[in-house]
């Protein structure tokens, strides 16, 4: 089973909006630009909003049904490990191991030894084609990389074939994620972390490190573009050379856990991934929950004052809402508007305030980021928020499709 050259995870909390994002999907292949639909939910999402993985599954199946979309599409079990796995099984076809978790914890000293010494021909100066300076690797340099790395890889190795009895080879997707991390994983790091996988038969098809800079929810990118760059590019390179050294599958590519809407770094990407000619998965996540709050706005009267209720509830309850997501937002509380403003605020106002149109005079990424981490409050207001979503499926479906066209399928590959 292969992804295709271009993938896009697109995460929908509710489950109301497969059809939306698939016609971005179908627009950009209309121009041309073939794109895999990828719908991806995360465990913790799914019990957050106590949907289960079929629900992700015949939301796929009815919107592929309802707009005669002919393409391949999947269902990412996104950030599954071994205890959690299970209940995706039978309705996923492409599985996210996460295993960040396992990064430092202990290995063998024979395990590591062993990896070392199959290190051996690349001791020394290691020239990856295209990097300038050739890459200096140690015996000690190794070590850390075992050290920090092999637990990790040895428990995708457990999942992947805990998967391959299940599902059989060649019946899903393989993708191995890093990104839920503090630190960044170098290039060098990167490169023989491909190579365990690889000496522990893991086909791995997309791979999730966490890059340098910050990924915050819903907002845009955080960091030094210029770095960001250079090792975006350099970890391209050192995929393409693991495919060849280490016989992992040739269709080997980045996936970025984006946090969604990192619109500065989307035109550095598509410059490497077009000069290089290579392939991407973006991870889009949760800004189709925010679509739906700025269309319910739109929408007026009933339902933007569900808008306006979700934000008061969402201040209110600042510290339980952020508490889980503490390492990937910076919410400056100063910069919040009172409950009482918003809710004299129009459609317009509101929309604006949310929507990320960077420049934009009403924009407030702060009040942004707290709606992102709030799913949780229209989950707990289920049909009251739920039928709304229903009832003005036309304005919030068009608001969901525009983000993902505009917004992200246009500035990352530039069409
Ligand atoms: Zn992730």
């Amino acid at each position: 089973m292969k992804l295709g050259k271009y993938s896009i995870g697109v995460g929908d909390r509710f489950t109301h909006q497969g059809k939306a994002q698939l016609r971005a999907i179908m627009k950009a292949n209309e121009k041309g630009l073939y794109i895999s639909p990828v719908w991806n939910k995360s465990n913790r999402e799914h019990i957050y909003v106590g949907t289960e993985p079929a629900d992700t599954r015949k939301e796929a199946d009815e919107a592929v049904q309802a707009l005669n979309y002919e393409g391949p599409y999947f269902v990412d079990a996104d950030h599954i490990n071994l205890n959690t796995v299970a209940k995706y099984v039978a309705v996923s076809d492409f599985f996210t191991l996460d295993v960040a978790s396992f990064i430092g914890k202990e290995s063998s000293d024979e395990a590591v030894e062993a990896f070392v010494a199959s290190c051996g021909k690349y001791l020394g100066e290691l020239q990856i084609p295209g990097i300038d300076q050739p890459l200096y690797i140690t015996e000690a340099l190794l070590q850390g990389i075992a050290g920090k790395f092999l637990a990790a890889t040895q428990h995708a190795s457990e999942i992947y074939a805990y998967l391959k009895k299940e599902k059989g080879e060649g019946h899903f997707i393989t993708e191995v994620s890093m990104d839920e991390v503090e630190s960044p994983q170098t290039p060098v790091e990167l490169l023989f972390i491909l190579k365990m996988l690889a000496d522990k038969a893991v086909p791995v098809q997309t791979i999730a490190p966490k890059f340098t800079g910050r990924f915050n929810k819903g907002v845009d990118y955080v960091g030094d573009l210029d770095q960001f760059a250079r090792e975006f590019e350099e970890d391209v390179l050192v995929l393409d050379f693991a495919v060849k050294e280490f016989g992992l599958p040739e269709e080997l590519k980045l996936s970025i856990h984006s946090g969604s809407d990192k619109f500065s770094i989307y035109p550095l990407m598509a410059d490497v991934i077009l000069r290089y000619d290579k392939g991407l998965h973006l991870k889009t996540a949760g800004t189709t929950w925010l679509e739906e709050v700025i269309g319910l706005a739109v929408a007026g009267g009933d339902s933007l004052d569900l808008a306006r209720k979700i934000y008061e509830e969402s201040y209110n309850r600042q510290e339980e809402l952020c508490a889980p997501y503490a390492d990937v937002i910076d919410i400056d509380g100063s910069k919040l508007p009172s409950v009482e403003e918003v809710n004299g605020w129009t459609s317009e106002r509101f929309a604006n305030t949310l929507r990320h149109i960077p420049g934009h005079a009403d924009y407030n990424s702060n009040f942004r980021q707290l709606i992102h981490v709030a799913y949780k409050v229209a989950a707990e207001m289920g049909s009251e928020y739920t039928d709304l979503l229903v009832k003005y499926a036309d304005v919030i479906g068009a608001c969901v499709e525009e983000n993902i066209y505009e917004r992200h399928i246009r500035r990352l590959f530039t069409i």
